[in-house]
């Protein structure tokens, strides 16, 4: 028998100790709401780092689906191709705006939507398609934005894995006509709940400061425009305190040490296992050479269901919190009771055999091998 051991987790939330010290410096400038120092000062690093021109903080990255959504005016009888490999977030925006979703299957050797599927989808009642760089590993972008300039039809990043990944140098987020980040526990980069609409299309910029603000023209109030600021439109509050964008700016400042700590332990995993791999045991993500994925989950692919799950109930037995990972939208109770039965092969095949292992920035190597150890245990 082996020694028992402490619970790895599959995640816990990054912290650095540079975001109390932002979030103290933002109580002593007396403004903590939206738009405050640190909320430009996230806005300037994404600028900077990133390129994204027009930024806006937003309580979480469904909040900046559902902006985008209310941009494109998204109403009842547009079709939005959504991949099915996916959280509800990914969907819902739309679903809130009247639209009919439908579901996109994923490619074979990647849980990221296919090309192809996406194609036999559009029909004129198409309006936006919507991509998931699932893990931070991007689609594939090139056909993507061909076939969304072909039909005339809006792209959206669901980048909530992807902030620091790229595709052919490009940063993810500076594809689409909108991105969305999330900076949920979960992810990369957190401030606990959180997240960031991306503006590429210039069209939505004036509009975008309005729905952001209650459906009022404050921004440009605030930049001295105007001298009072009044509604002029709908919109909802998808600003965020400067509080929590005090702690996203100590993440950010952050942001190479904690990546460069997640690529190591993706690597030493994607290293360690490559016997299994080898021996046609688990699958490893191939990435191609023009895609710089940001480590943001590390996974496995084993054979079928039946293998997967024995393998997930060994390491949790052992102490490890390992998962599968999506439920497919296209088979939820919601979507089978409005839409019936709806069937993508290669969705099904991700959501019955991926396993996420451990991957966090406070992890330890021992942790690592340990979880390791455990994978080989099992298939020996
Ligand atoms: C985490 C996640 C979201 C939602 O992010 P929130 O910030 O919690 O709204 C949306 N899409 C995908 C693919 C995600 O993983």
């Amino acid at each position: 028998m082996s020694e028992p051991h402490h619970l790895i987790p599959l995640n816990r939330p990054c912290f650095t100790g540079k975001e109390l010290e932002y979030i103290s410096s933002a109580l002593y400038t007396g403004k903590i709401a939206g738009d405050g120092i640190f909320t430009l000062k996230c806005q300037e690093f994404f600028k900077k780092k990133y390129h994204f021109k027009k930024t806006f903080l937003t309580p979480s990255c469904t909040d900046a689906l559902e902006m985008a959504a209310l941009l494109m005016e998204i109403k009842k009888g547009d079709e939005i191709i959504v991949p099915s490999f996916t959280l509800s977030s990914t969907a819902n925006p739309f679903i809130l705006r009247e639209a009919k979703i439908i579901f996109a299957d994923s490619q074979k050797k990647f849980p990221n939507v296919s090309v192809e599927s996406i194609a036999e989808k559009i029909t004129h009642k198409t309006k936006a398609i919507v991509v998931v760089h699932y893990a931070g590993i991007a689609c594939e972008m090139s056909e993507i934005i061909s076939l969304a300039k072909k039909n005339n039809l809006f792209l959206i990043e669901d980048a909530a894995h992807a902030l620091d990944a790229y595709y052919k140098n490009k940063p993810l987020g500076l594809l689409g006509d909108f991105a969305a980040f999330s900076f949920h526990e979960t992810k990369n980069i957190t401030c606990g709940e959180g997240g960031m609409l991306v503006l590429n299309n210039k069209k939505f910029m004036e509009r975008a400061e309005i729905i952001c603000q209650k459906g009022t023209d404050r921004i440009r109030f605030l930049k001295k425009e105007i001298v009072k600021y009044q509604w002029t439109d709908i919109g909802s509050s998808f600003v965020i305190s400067d509080l929590t964008a005090a702690f996203l700016y100590g993440q950010l400042m952050n942001l190479k040490k904690i990546q460069r700590r997640r690529m190591q332990f993706w690597k030493m995993y994607f290293d360690k296992l490559s016997v299994l791999h080898q021996e046609r045991k688990i699958l490893l993500p191939q990435i191609h050479d023009y895609v710089k994925h940001n480590a943001h989950i590390f996974y496995i692919q084993c054979h079928n269901k039946k293998e997967r799950d024995a393998l997930l109930r060994h390491l949790n037995k052992n102490g490890i919190c390992a998962a599968f990972h999506y439920s497919s939208l296209h088979t939820s109770s919601f979507i089978r009771q409005q839409y019936g039965k709806i069937s993508l092969p290669q969705t099904e095949q991700w959501e019955n055999t991926i396993v996420r292992l451990p991957l966090f920035f406070q992890m330890s190597e021992k942790q690592l091998d340990t979880v390791v150890k455990e994978i080989f245990r099992f298939f020996q």
